[in-house]
């Protein structure tokens, strides 16, 4: 059972209350590099879901003014800045990813917090100087109305930091459902926002069947946009059961991000970048580098370099010292991580580096020695799909029409990376790629500085900075006689 001085009781969150679920159920919570049972949470259905959209509706009647609200994210941001020390071992016993890794998670999560409160102001009523047509204007933002937020389990904090601050921020109540294997890093959370003393119903947390939940976050009119980071075959399902009823989304989806070594690239400096990027979180995250473009000439020289990195980065439980890479989530996530793999040997893709994994043999312990293979080609199963596992992928290319041709080859468009000093064709790549992040001689991905969002199939809608805040916003504008 976990111990934290921040999950006394690991209910959900209904109208300023904590509730097991209406039919009694639980679902259990384990941590995946060891199987300990971590916790039993509420496994909530569609009429506790129903009762949390009703309370936001309670709330929505009477929204709290920007001053409040600004005083709120604030609040939130020093929370969770001074806890950080209880909330990281949360995150990295029921995620898996190393300690350090779940502390840099949670100052990411309270940049959101901060971020909102300073942009608050900007979404003040404004009226125009001039009077136009007789008439003066006011251009008002208001609550787009209750708000459904879906989070995944990569990032249990941030994912759900980016959509809560920016919610908050307009004046939406909310629901939250996290990811069913992830639910107890935001439990805590809500243990936090309790002292607060929030409006009942104003942040509403509950966890239990995702595809019941989901429908009616699109059914109910009350709800006005869903915000969903996870999969694109689930963000699909969404798109179309929302089209009937008309109402906003914001779809954070997958992605299959470009990682490209141009002939000139400090190739040391790339070789840290694609490394700090890629075993993050184990390889599992929407951002991290998924196709290795690298141009023929240095080739052998930059997979030399990320092979001496690679063999130096350890294995393990994420609550060790010195581990960079935790487990992989589960069991399905191994078989996919082998399969692309495998499939890629195959085809004629050749080893690196990385031991021969053995297949775990329960839903835990699925840890994944780091491997680098290259000769890879766009027929591979790791070129077409998100591997989401610790692979390094090298493909070679030409030149720069060539590159950045394999780079924009995918339906996918979230995050993409490239490295070269030369100024001009920097511009002209960076400006030919379609992708919502473009890093540049870095594999930082985003910050809650910039907005953050994807282009094509890795969906629409931005997180993060003033967009975040607009998206959960409706625009009206008052013209009234003079
Ligand atoms: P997922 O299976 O789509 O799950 C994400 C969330 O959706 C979970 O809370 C899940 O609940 C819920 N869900 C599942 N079926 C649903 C339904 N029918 N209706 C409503 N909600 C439903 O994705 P995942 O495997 O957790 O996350 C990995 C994916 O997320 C990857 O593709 C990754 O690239 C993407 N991702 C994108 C970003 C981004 O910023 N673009 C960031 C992080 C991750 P349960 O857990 O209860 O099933």
């Amino acid at each position: 059972m976990i111990q934290s001085p921040l999950l006394q009781t690991f209910g959900c969150y209904i109208a300023g209350t904590w509730r097991t679920a209406s039919q009694g159920r639980t679902i259990a919570v384990v941590n995946p590099a060891t199987g300990e049972h971590l916790a039993d949470v509420p496994n909530m259905d569609a009429t506790d879901a129903m009762e949390a959209v009703k309370s936001c509706e309670t709330a929505l009647a009477d929204v709290p003014d920007i001053d409040a609200r600004r005083a709120w994210l604030t609040q939130i941001d020093a929370l969770l800045t001074s806890h950080r020390s209880e909330l990281a071992p949360i995150i990295t016993q029921e995620q898996g990813k190393p300690l350090k890794e779940s502390l840099a998670e949670v100052d990411y999560a309270a940049g959101f917090f901060r971020v909102a409160a300073n942009h608050i102001d900007h979404i003040r009523d404004r009226t125009l100087d001039e009077i136009i047509r007789n008439a003066r204007w006011t251009v008002r933002h208001t609550p787009a109305g209750v708000a459904g937020l879906i989070t995944p389990w990569n990032f249990p904090l941030a994912m759900l930091a980016k959509k809560l601050s920016s919610a908050m921020a307009a004046g939406c109540p909310s629901v939250t459902k996290p990811a069913d294997l992830t639910p107890l890093t935001l439990i805590a959370l809500w243990h936090l926002l309790e002292r607060l003393n929030l409006p009942p119903g104003f942040a509403n947390l509950i966890t239990g069947d995702a595809a019941p939940i989901g429908d009616l976050f699109c059914a109910h009119p009350a709800v006005r946009i869903i915000s969903f980071t996870g999969s694109t075959v689930v963000g699909k399902r969404l798109m179309s059961n929302v089209a009937p009823h008309v109402k906003r989304l914001s779809l954070e989806l997958g992605g299959n991000a470009p990682f490209m070594v141009f002939d000139d690239a400090d190739v040391e400096k790339a070789a840290d970048a694609l490394v700090a990027n890629k075993f993050r979180c184990a390889g599992q995250t929407c951002v991290c580098a998924n196709r290795v473009l690298v141009q023929r000439g240095i080739e052998q020289r930059f997979t030399d370099a990320v092979a001496i990195r690679v063999g130096k980065l350890r294995v393990g439980n994420g609550m060790a010292d010195g581990v960079d890479i935790g487990p992989l989530i589960n069991r399905r996530a191994w078989d996919k991580v082998e399969q692309h793999v495998r499939d890629a040997l195959e085809k004629g893709a050749q080893k690196i580096i990385g031991e021969q994994p053995s297949r775990p043999s329960d839903d835990f312990g699925c840890f994944y020695s780091p491997q680098i293979i290259s000769g890879v080609t766009r027929e591979m199963l790791v070129s077409q799909e998100e591997t989401f596992g610790p692979v390094i992928a090298i493909t070679s290319f030409d030149d720069d029409d060539d590159g950045i041709a394999l780079a924009n080859e995918t339906p996918f468009g979230l995050a993409s990376y490239f490295f070269t000093p030369n100024p001009s064709r920097a511009q002209r790549i960076s400006r030919a790629l379609r992708f919502g992040h473009v890093g540049v001689n870095t594999g930082s991905g985003p910050i809650p500085e910039a907005p953050f969002g994807g282009m094509n199939q890795s969906g629409f809608g931005r997180e993060g900075a003033l967009e975040g805040i607009l998206e959960f916003c409706e625009v009206q504008v008052v013209a009234t006689e003079d």
